[in-house]
């Protein structure tokens, strides 16, 4: 069984909140055949796991761009050739969801890791905060808030929910 990456989203926020400034890591795989360039693994699952799809979503209406729409499952998706990283999105947010570092157009590319190669992929593990980035062969596991992104991510996050347990 191939083994995954697991990101522990729950504890990377901890680590943002206790210190603001602090320039996180982060994942991608190499994107083909689509417009949306370079999509890092913490945004994406931010839009998938955090974000609260917001019927009228204000933060798609607040862009100036229009690089922001939901994709065919409600999935907030930014074009990163029309985002002009302006973070109004992320101010209007009212569940605070997103990291600011998205949006900059000059990301510390040091901090960038293409997780198809096993030796950036441990350089990841390596510089992220204690214990938010591991390898395991476990799966999905939503009664440890644990979640596929795709087949070789997985991301632990709270998920909102408006059922009541
Ligand atoms: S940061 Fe990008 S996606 Fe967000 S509002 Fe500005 S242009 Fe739109
Ligand atoms: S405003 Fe925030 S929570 Fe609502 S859809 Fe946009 S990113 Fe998601």
């Amino acid at each position: 069984m191939k083994k995954k990456v697991l990101i522990d989203m729950i504890k990377l926020r901890s680590v943002m909140a206790e210190n603001p400034s602090i320039e996180l890591p982060d994942g991608y795989f190499y994107q083909t055949l689509n417009t949306n360039g370079l999509k890092t693994i913490r945004e994406l699952a931010i839009f998938r796991f955090t974000c609260r799809r917001c019927e009228d979503a204000p933060c798609i209406s607040v862009c100036p761009a229009e690089a922001l729409e939901k994709d065919e499952d409600g999935v907030i998706v930014r074009h990163t050739n029309l985002c002009v990283s302006c973070k109004s999105c992320v101010t209007i947010c009212p569940f605070g969801t997103m990291m600011t570092d998205f949006f900059k157009h000059h990301r510390n590319k040091d901090l960038l890791y293409n997780l198809n190669d096993e030796d950036e992929l441990e350089k990841f593990i390596k510089s992220s905060p204690e214990g938010t980035v591991s390898i395991t062969d476990a799966d999905e596991s939503p009664a440890d808030n644990i979640y596929k992104l795709n087949d070789r991510v997985l991301i632990r996050e709270v998920l909102y929910s408006t059922v009541k347990q």
